[in-house]
C-alpha cells in the first residue's frame, strides 16, 4: 500500500503524453495517494481528473497549474497548488496567454520556413493534439521533416533561447504570476530550481519571491541528486519554504524523466502544505479522501 505524493504532473491538456484520467490511474497504482495535476497555463485537464479520482477512496487530488515566467537570461515556472480554477479573471488570463502562445508559434513556425526549414502547421497541430501548442510540438514537427535527428537538437539550433527561429514570448515576471496565484486562493511554489541555481541567481530570487508570498520550493524532483536534494533543502529552509516535489511527468521519456511517484518527496511538507491550505480555507478545493 503506497503512501506517496507528487505534486507535478502533466497531461495531454499541456504537453503531457497521457490524459488526465490514466494519469491518475497510473499514479495511483504508484502508490501516489496525493497528487497534483499541474498543466502549463492551463486548468481544462482538472474536470477529468477529479472525475477519474472517485474511483478511488483513498486519493487525494489538489488542483493545480504551472505557469511559465520570465527573469532575465532565463525562465522561472512557478506552481500554484490549491487555485480556484473557476475564477472568471483567472481563466481569462490563461485563455489570453493561451492565444500569445499560439501567436508566438505561429511566428517561429513562419521564421523556420524563411530559414528553408519548413514545417506545417498542421503537423505542429496535431503533435500537440488536444493541448496547447508550444516548441516541443515544433520540435517534433522538425524531427519529422528530416530537418534535425532529435529533439534536442531542434531546440539546440532552432528553438531554445539562441536558437535560429527563437521567438521571445510576451514577458511575465514570477512576481506577477505569484500575485496572479495569490489572487485566486493558490499556494505558489518555485519549480526545478537546478538551472536557476546553476546560473547563480537562486539566492536573490528567492529572496524576492519569497517577498512576493512564494509557499514552497521543489527540492525533490526528477533526478536530482541527494547532495543536491540537500542544497535545496538547506535553501528552502534559509528563505522559510517548505520543501516540496514532484516528478514533472510528462510520459515522454528520456533519462532524466521519473514515474509519478517515484522521487524521495517526504509526506511531512506534503502535509505542511495541506495544513496551510486548510488555514487559508482552500483545501475544499481539493479532493480528500483518506483510508480508514
Ligand atoms: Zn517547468
Ligand atoms: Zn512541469
Amino acid at each position: 500500500m503506497g503512501r506517496l505524493a507528487d505534486l507535478h504532473c502533466h497531461s495531454t491538456f499541456s504537453d503531457g503524453r497521457l490524459t488526465p484520467t490514466a494519469l491518475v490511474n497510473l499514479a495511483y497504482r504508484n502508490g501516489v495517494r496525493v497528487l497534483s495535476l499541474t498543466d502549463h497555463d492551463i486548468v481544462d485537464g482538472l474536470p477529468e481528473a477529479f472525475q477519474a479520482a472517485e474511483r478511488y477512496t483513498d486519493f487525494t487530488l489538489i488542483p493545480g497549474v504551472e505557469m511559465s515566467t520570465d527573469v532575465p537570461g532565463n525562465e522561472v515556472h512557478i506552481l500554484g497548488h490549491f487555485i480556484d480554477w473557476h475564477n472568471p479573471s483567472f481563466l481569462d488570463r490563461l485563455r489570453r496567454l493561451q492565444e500569445s502562445r499560439l501567436t508566438r508559434a505561429g511566428l517561429m513556425v513562419e521564421k523556420l520556413v524563411q530559414l528553408g526549414k519548413p514545417v506545417s502547421w498542421e503537423r505542429v497541430e496535431f503533435f500537440a493534439g488536444q493541448g496547447a501548442v508550444g516548441r516541443p510540438h515544433i520540435a517534433l514537427a522538425l524531427v519529422e521533416a528530416g530537418h534535425v535527428s532529435s529533439v534536442n537538437e531542434a531546440f539546440n539550433l532552432y528553438l531554445s533561447r539562441n536558437g535560429r527561429a527563437y521567438v521571445p514570448r510576451d514577458r511575465l515576471g514570477p512576481d506577477e504570476v505569484i500575485s496572479l496565484l495569490l489572487d485566486v486562493g493558490g499556494i505558489a511554489t518555485l519549480a526545478h530550481p537546478r538551472e536557476l541555481h546553476t546560473a547563480g541567481s537562486l539566492g536573490s530570487l528567492l529572496e524576492a519571491l519569497k517577498a512576493a508570498g512564494l509557499t514552497g520550493m521543489e527540492v525533490y524532483y526528477q533526478d536530482y541528486l541527494p547532495e543536491e536534494i540537500e542544497t535545496f533543502r538547506d535553501l528552502a529552509s534559509k528563505y522559510g519554504l517548505i520543501p516540496l516535489g514532484g516528478s514533472d511527468y510528462h510520459g515522454l521519456g528520456g533519462s532524466q524523466q521519473r514515474e509519478p511517484g517515484d522521487i524521495p518527496l517526504p509526506m511531512e511538507p506534503v502535509q505542511r502544505l495541506l495544513d496551510l491550505a486548510k488555514e487559508r480555507g482552500a483545501l475544499q478545493r481539493a479532493r480528500i479522501a483518506h483510508a480508514r
